[in-house]
């Protein structure tokens, strides 16, 4: 059956739709969207405004996006995909190479050798798991803890770029040559890129040495304790952490 331009909608204000319209208002008429039904206010009234996702939130859905993801050979040999963990509104996001064994079983970065490392050195500046949110530019494990190709990078960098775009974070601490280059876009040396402020968007990037590197060689500590003092500045200048609190609360 063909149906003319126009043919079934309302044409006049004395048409019968109307006069329901009328007696039922508009919100009764027209199905509304879930999530607006729900904006109901004190006076049963539609308050018309848009649900606030909290990052959390935002975050979680981002996952679920992800789901198996199978856009590199990693998935192949991965227990988990390490997604992130931490606070993810305080501010700064620390940003890794690659889960490592430990963190492949446990499904969180930095839960191993290095990882215990990393909250000392987040602890001489007063930070801990509670007052950063900490991720890696790849999400699965590289067999053998190899470094991830460039190509591995790419495929997973919508993931890490989505998790900045929802966190909107201060501040961007990049931790070894790999994380450093992907989020400074050069491909310096780690030597090079450390010791100065770079920028991902506008967001301030410290890169610095991974904390494995400063498990196999101690002269590395003197720098690292360089950066974190700068990190401490600039976060002071900038009022964050947002929020401290411990992740057991
Ligand atoms: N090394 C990383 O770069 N990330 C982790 O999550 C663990 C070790």
């Amino acid at each position: 059956m063909s149906m003319e331009k126009g043919e079934g909608t309302p044409k006049g204000r004395d048409d019968p739709f109307w006069s329901s319209v009328a007696s039922f208002g508009l919100d009764e008429v027209f199905v509304l969207p879930g999530w607006l039904e729900e904006q109901r206010g004190d006076d049963g009234r539609l308050q018309r405004r848009a649900p606030a996702r909290s990052v959390a939130e935002e975050l979680e859905a981002l996952v679920e996006r992800v789901g198996d993801c199978r856009s590199c050979r990693l998935c192949q040999e991965r227990n988990s995909i390490v997604f992130g963990d931490g606070n993810p509104d305080a501010g700064v996001l620390l940003v890794g190479e690659g889960p490592g064994a430990n963190e492949d079983i446990q499904g969180k970065p930095f839960v191993g050798k290095a990882g215990h490392l990393l909250d000392k050195i987040l602890a001489s500046i007063e930070l801990d798991r509670g007052s950063v949110y900490i991720t890696n530019i790849v999400k699965c494990r590289p067999p053998g803890n190899r470094t991830p190709s460039r190509d591995e990078v790419a495929a997973c960098w919508w993931i890490l770029e989505e998790q900045i775009e929802i966190m909107r974070p201060g501040v961007i601490v990049a931790l070894g040559a790999p994380a450093s280059r992907t989020m400074t876009g050069s491909t310096d040396g780690i030597g090079k890129l450390r010791g100065s402020i770079h920028r991902y968007g506008d967001i301030p990037v410290v890169p610095t040495y991974h904390p494995a590197a400063l498990l196999r060689t101690k002269a590395l500590k003197r720098p690292v304790w360089e950066d974190m003092k700068k990190l401490r500045k600039l976060l002071e200048e900038l009022g964050l952490p947002r929020e401290r609190s411990s992740v057991d609360d």
